[in-house]
């Protein structure tokens, strides 16, 4: 219940923030009935890419969404439960990837919503896990004093029994990326850690869920006695998504399961902790707001300057390649989201989902744009 009081307030916080600071890089003035009434979200693992490859005809898929003087003809986002960097940066990589511009307002990855959240914590200590940059994603969304992981388990001696054995070297990102003021020396002996946020998919899991046991059944002071238990929040909860390797991989929701389980096993309260990402409901309704956004600013309307809230969509598109995660979301969220389902990455079936039954299932991405735009006449 919590998650939703946190979400109803920042709903309104994202819509009057950011219709401020909206400007127009690729606006053009055009009639209000030329507004499209349709916009679309795309997943990125198995739909538009498989590791770091295109896959599906994604590059060609999304041109027809360009003018040809390369401005946004018609809204659409990335909706994806991964992460692990900055959303400036993933909107480059995506950029340079498939050969078009994206903005950083179009990619909404599985730790967008912990912005939402920094109030609470904003001048707490807090440790971000997971692979990438963690610690500069935390840090870029306004928490102030923010440690990786790696960083703050090197701070304590022996808390890892097995790092000898571990070859491997672990890059301290949080040093390398972040500006010196926001790296001051924080007693992590006496300075409580008040919430981890898991940003991305964790690389040393024993490591992790060692050090994450320490920080939740000791307050947030590892080695010393037993306190009330920190918040913990998941980026996403995807048991498997489809990376470049022909089998699904295990995600965020099973490190969260391992987590848990070894909790509960250790400590004499189970596990509380909050999930984000795709299937909640949460994210399709930002994404909502943010595709509203990107119409007010393709159309350059004063009368949507107060958030957008003046246009409406009569279809919103959500294309996947998981049941579980982009179909039941879209279907959790309701009209006007309508899905399409992929056969490019997690799912492989003939027919349709039993399960997730999606609005449309198609082979590739190219195909499910090809026929979007047909079906709107765009
Ligand atoms: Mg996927």
């Amino acid at each position: 219940m919590r998650f939703r009081s946190v979400f109803r307030a920042s709903l309104a916080n994202i819509k009057t923030t950011r219709s401020r600071c909206f400007r127009h890089s690729y606006s053009q003035l055009q009639p209000q009935s030329n507004r499209p009434s349709f916009g679309i979200a795309f997943d990125i693992d198995g739909v538009i890419l498989r590791g770091r490859t295109p896959i599906g005809g994604s590059p060609q898929a999304l041109r027809r969404l360009y003018r040809d003087d390369g401005t946004l003809k018609i809204p659409f986002l990335f909706l994806t439960n991964g992460g692990g960097v900055p959303e400036s940066k993933r909107a480059s990589e995506l950029s340079e990837l498939l050969g078009i511009q994206i903005s950083r307002r179009q990619v909404l990855q599985g730790h967008s919503p912990f912005k939402e959240v920094v109030n609470g914590y904003e001048n707490e200590l807090i440790v971000a896990v997971g692979k990438g940059e963690p610690a500069a994603v935390m840090s870029e969304y306004g928490f102030k004093k923010v440690l990786s992981m790696d960083e703050y388990a090197s701070c304590f001696k022996d808390i890892d029994p097995l790092s000898h054995y571990k070859t491997w070297r672990i890059k301290q990102t949080y040093d390398e990326n972040s500006s010196k003021e926001l790296l001051p020396r924080y007693d992590v002996y006496s300075d409580r850690v008040k919430a981890a946020f898991v940003v991305s998919d964790p690389i040393d899991w024993g490591r992790d869920i060692q050090v994450l046991c320490d920080i939740l059944r000791f307050g947030g002071l590892p080695g010393r006695d037993k306190g009330h238990q920190p918040p913990i929040y998941f980026a996403s909860d995807d048991l498997e998504y489809q990376a470049a390797f022909p089998t699904e991989r295990l995600g965020m929701g099973a490190f969260r399961i391992a987590l848990e389980g070894i909790f509960n096993s250790v400590s004499s309260s189970p596990l509380k902790y909050t999930s984000f990402g795709k299937p909640n409901p949460f994210v399709f309704k930002n994404a909502e707001v943010i595709l509203t956004q990107l119409v007010s600013d393709i159309f350059h309307s004063q009368d949507n300057m107060d958030g957008g809230t003046g246009h409406e969509f009569s279809t919103l598109y959500m294309i996947g390649d998981n049941p579980k995660v982009d179909i039941n979301g879209a279907m959790k969220a309701g009209r006007p989201w309508f899905s399409i389902l992929t056969r490019t990455g997690v799912f492989r079936g003939k027919d349709n989902d039993t399960q997730f039954p999606a609005d449309l299932v198609i082979d590739t991405v190219e195909e499910a744009v090809d026929y979007i735009l047909k079906r709107e006449r765009a």
